[in-house]
C-alpha cells in the first residue's frame, strides 16, 4: 500500500511543508525535470505557476536543480514548434518563477510491452523525475492525471500519434452486422458535425476525426472491431512505463479548477467539480487513484458516468505493468 498526502483545498499554503515529508534530499545535486503541462494559448485552467514556483522552491532548497519541462503535442496549435510553446508557456505565467523552460520533442527509443516509445531525451536521461498534473476529465481517458502527464507527455509528437492512431478501430466486416452500437457509443465530430464512424448502410469511418478512445472496439456486440495497434489505455500506460521504470520519482496532483477537458483544449470547460485539493505521493498510480476518489466523492457521481468509460483502466493497466498500486494510505495535511 502506498502513502498519498493530501491537503484540502483550503489548506494549500501547507503544499511546502507536505513536500518536506516525501525526503526532497533524495534529489540533492541533479538537473530535475519538473514535468508539467504550461496550458495551452488560450486555456485558463492548467496548474497555476504560484504553486509550480512553491514545488520547485522547495526541491531548489533541498539541492535539486529543478527545470519546467513539458514536450510538443501532436496536433496544431500554440505549442506546436518549441518556439511556439515557449511563447504560450511565458504568456501563461511560467516566464517570470526562476526556472529553466525546456520544451523537448527528440525522444530516445524505449521497448514496453511490444511497443516502443521515444521518451524525450530529457526525461531519459534524468536519474529522477517530478510530476505536477492537474486532475481533471479527459474525453478519452475519463480521467487525466499523473499516468497521462508521463504516458503521453513524457513522448515526442511521434510517439503521442502512435498512441492516439493505435487506440482506432479497424473492422472485420464478415463479423459485423450493421447493429450501429458502435455509431452511437463513439463521441467524435467529424468535420460536418456527424461522428467519425457511421454506420449506414455500410461501416466507414473517418480515421483524421477518430479520438482512438476505443469505446466502439468495447462496445462491439459480435466482436467485429480491434484496434490498429492497441487499447489507447494500455498503450497510455506503457507509455508512463517507458518514461518512469527504474527512476526515483515524486508527483503532485493539482485538484483545484476540475475541469470536464484537459488542458490541451482552448476551452476545457465546464467545471465539473469544486476544489478538492493537492495530493503527493512517490507512486504514480496510487495517487491517480486517490485523486479519482476524492473527486468522485465530491462530485456525488464518477466519472464513468460523465463519460461513459472507466477512469481507472489506464490505472489498472499501469499497476499491471509495476508502475506502482491501486491500493494507498490517504494522509490529510495542513
Ligand atoms: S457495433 Fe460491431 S457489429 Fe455493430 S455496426 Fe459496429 S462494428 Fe458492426
Ligand atoms: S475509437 Fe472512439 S472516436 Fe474513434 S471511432 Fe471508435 S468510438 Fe469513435
Amino acid at each position: 500500500m502506498s502513502e498519498v498526502a493530501f491537503i484540502p483545498a483550503d489548506r494549500i499554503e501547507a503544499l511546502p511543508r507536505a513536500l518536506k515529508a516525501f525526503g526532497l534530499e533524495r534529489f540533492r545535486g541533479e538537473d530535475l525535470p519538473v514535468k508539467l503541462h504550461m496550458g495551452e494559448r488560450g486555456n485558463r485552467w492548467y496548474v497555476s505557476p504560484r504553486i509550480v514556483k512553491s514545488i520547485c522552491d522547495e526541491l531548489s532548497r533541498a539541492g535539486a536543480r529543478p527545470f519546467l519541462f513539458d514536450t510538443l503535442p501532436c496536433y496544431e496549435g500554440g505549442r506546436d514548434t518549441k518556439e511556439k510553446y515557449l511563447e504560450t508557456a511565458i504568456m501563461n505565467g511560467f516566464g517570470g518563477l526562476g526556472y529553466p523552460i525546456v520544451i523537448g520533442n527528440d525522444g530516445v527509443n524505449v521497448e514496453a510491452g511490444g511497443h516502443s516509445f521515444e521518451v524525450a531525451e530529457e526525461l531519459y536521461r534524468s536519474k529522477s523525475a517530478v510530476g505536477v498534473s492537474h486532475a481533471k476529465g479527459h474525453v478519452i481517458t475519463a480521467l487525466g492525471a499523473t499516468i497521462k502527464n508521463f504516458g503521453m507527455g513524457g513522448l515526442s509528437n511521434r510517439s503521442k500519434g502512435y498512441i492516439h492512431d493505435g487506440g482506432k478501430p479497424v473492422v472485420d466486416r464478415g463479423r459485423c452486422d450493421l447493429c450501429g452500437t458502435c455509431e452511437a457509443l463513439c463521441p467524435s465530430e467529424g468535420a460536418h458535425g456527424e461522428r467519425a464512424l457511421r454506420v449506414r448502410g455500410d461501416w466507414s469511418i473517418d480515421y483524421g476525426a477518430c479520438l482512438g478512445c476505443g469505446r466502439c472496439v468495447r462496445g462491439c456486440p459480435r466482436g467485429a472491431l480491434s484496434y490498429r495497434a492497441g487499447d489507447f489505455n494500455l498503450l497510455l500506460a506503457l507509455g508512463a512505463k517507458a518514461c518512469l521504470m527504474g527512476k526515483e520519482g515524486l508527483y503532485v496532483n493539482v485538484a483545484l479548477k476540475i475541469t470536464k477537458y484537459c488542458d490541451c483544449a482552448v476551452n476545457a470547460l465546464p467545471i465539473i467539480c469544486e476544489d478538492v485539493g493537492i495530493l503527493i505521493s512517490n507512486d504514480p498510480v496510487a495517487i491517480d487513484a486517490a485523486s479519482a476518489d476524492l473527486m468522485e466523492g465530491k462530485m456525488g457521481r464518477s466519472f464513468a458516468e460523465i463519460f461513459g468509460v472507466d477512469a481507472r483502466a489506464h490505472l489498472r493497466f499501469a499497476e499491471g505493468l509495476g508502475l506502482g498500486s491501486l491500493d494507498y494510505e490517504l494522509i490529510e495535511m495542513g
